[in-house]
């Protein structure tokens, strides 16, 4: 490793040209045994302001830097990300509790889509376009859309940041970010890699805090932050986009989902339930996309679910550090208390639990399966974020599809089938923005992919050109000659 870095940056605040501390700090917790790993600087409304008049100065330079050479700092500090592959994994074990062999993906996956946008920034320009008259040209610009207010969740401490820095500073914005509370020290340590990788002073600041309403106040009322991009609950989504309608901002928004899983009579069983396995109890259940309801079809329920069980079961519950473990903690007391809460009310109502059902002690759940779930189970309606897979069965596709379908969320969804015509009817009839057929991993098969939801899941896509036209205005100058 070929670092000068310096952890203790690791807990001030990056803005305003420096590195700060604050008057005020919170702490981090270790899920895994809710010790604090350190202090961090609690930043204010105030921060905010000097962070945004930084931003503005470092705007005007950065703007001007070509595509190319922008695309040069972000092959270096996607190369620092993989070179600090394992700090950084346990720095995010640490902080939010996913196992330790999923972070180390994490760190791929995050810097697969600063390697994606370090190359297409160098192709980020416009078109010519052909007019009627023949005394005008016509061209499309494409430019920068300008300072970028950023607010991340936990669950992927520095995928859900790259995702959205990367295409940010590719097109010429400059971001300052707001990291979630749990996962703050991942957020520091990548600007640190942004500065060592040669990124200018304030093009990335990150400001972390304890009091996330009085701190976004000024980004939301300020009209020279362009743009608000948000990863998270769909409550907070829809508060802050209401917000941002005060100075038209462009908006982003990645929220919530309901994932459905559907497993037709036709699929391969066994590959069903690897996959299903996969979507569900990976980050311990505590992602967007993870199934969050399965429905199978009777004929096959009973050996599906038969295998489903002797799967779940054999998964490790353990410490999140360990090469071994399988799942860990949940992030936090609310989610755990959300999950048995969803557990109480699905068995209240006539739901067995055939594997798990049962906390077991700090914030560890067992990895659960739920048969014969009643249809108003509070879980098929809310988002559970637990390792809790509740199995219905249906008997129609139509019956299958109108089930799939009814929820407020559009993010992903899965439908496993060896039928090719059934499998384009369903992936067309389901009203989700990412649809798996006989794949529960559908994005993460390059950062390229589209990803977004429908519906009460979000505005707007990550990823790919999609995901770098949410930072780009497009501009028309027309010439007279
Ligand atoms: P959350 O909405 O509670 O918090 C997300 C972020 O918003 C945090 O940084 C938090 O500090 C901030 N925040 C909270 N209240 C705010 C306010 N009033 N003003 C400004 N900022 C505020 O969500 P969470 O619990 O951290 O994350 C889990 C949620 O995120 C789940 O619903 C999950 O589905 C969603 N999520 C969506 C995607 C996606 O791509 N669609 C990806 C990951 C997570």
């Amino acid at each position: 490793m070929t670092t000068t870095l310096d952890p203790v940056t690791r807990t001030q605040a990056y803005f305003d040209g420096g590195w700060h501390t604050a008057p005020r700090t919170f702490e981090v917790f270790h899920p895994g045994n809710g010790k604090s790993i350190g202090a961090v600087a609690d930043c204010t409304a105030d921060d905010a302001r000097r962070a945004i008049d930084a931003a503005e100065v470092a705007l005007r330079e950065w703007r001007r830097v070509t595509g190319y050479d922008r695309g040069q700092v972000l092959r270096r500090w996607h190369d620092l990300m993989l070179e600090h592959k394992e700090p950084l994994a346990r720095l995010m074990t640490l902080e939010m509790g996913k196992p330790i062999t999923e972070t180390r993906g994490e760190v791929h996956y995050a810097a697969s889509f600063i390697e994606w946008c370090a190359e297409e920034a160098s192709r980020i320009g416009g078109e010519r376009i052909p007019t009627r008259l023949g005394n005008k040209r016509a061209f499309s610009s494409a430019e920068p859309v300008g300072i970028v207010y950023a607010v991340t969740p936990w669950n992927f401490p520095a995928g859900m940041i790259t995702r959205k820095a990367a295409p940010a500073l590719a097109a010429g914005c400059v971001m300052i970010l707001k990291p979630a509370e749990q996962s703050p020290m991942t957020a520091l340590y990548l600007a640190e890699l942004w500065l060592e990788a040669g990124g200018p002073a304030n093009t990335f600041q990150v400001l972390p805090t304890n009091d996330a309403p009085a701190f976004s106040a000024p980004f939301m009322d300020d009209p020279r932050v362009r743009k608000l991009t948000f990863t998270g609950s769909t409550a907070v989504g829809r508060l802050l986009y209401g917000q941002a309608a005060r100075t038209m901002k462009r908006v982003s928004l990645e929220l919530g989902g309901h994932a459905p899983f559907l497993v037709f009579e036709d699929a391969d069983l066994e590959r069903a339930v690897r996959e299903v396995v996969s979507s569900k109890f990976r980050n311990a259940g505590q992602t967007c996309i993870c199934t969050n309801r399965v429905y199978v079809q009777r004929s096959v329920a009973e050996e599906f679910t038969r295998l489903l069980a002797e799967r779940t079961g054999s998964l490790t519950l353990g410490d999140p550090l360990l090469d071994s473990t399988r799942i860990g903690p949940v992030v936090e007391q609310a989610g755990l208390d959300k999950i048995q809460a969803q557990v109480k009310d699905a068995l209240d109502r006539g739901a067995k639990a055939l594997v798990g059902g049962q906390a077991t002690g700090g914030l560890f759940f067992e990895p659960t399966v739920l048969t014969d779930v009643a249809p108003d189970s509070l879980i098929l309606r809310e988002e559970t974020f637990g390792p809790v897979a509740p199995v219905v069965i249906f008997d129609t596709e139509e019956e299958a599809l109108r089930l799939a379908n009814d929820s407020e969320y559009g993010l992903a969804a899965y439908a496993f089938t060896n039928d090719l015509s059934r499998a384009w009817r369903v992936a067309e009839a389901l009203e989700y923005g990412i649809v798996g057929i006989n794949d529960g991993g559908p994005s993460n098969a390059a950062p390229n992919v589209p990803f977004g939801g429908m519906k009460n899941s979000g505005v707007g896509r990550e990823g790919g050109h999609w995901g770098l036209e949410e930072y780009l205005e497009i501009k028309l100058i027309s010439m007279g000659v």
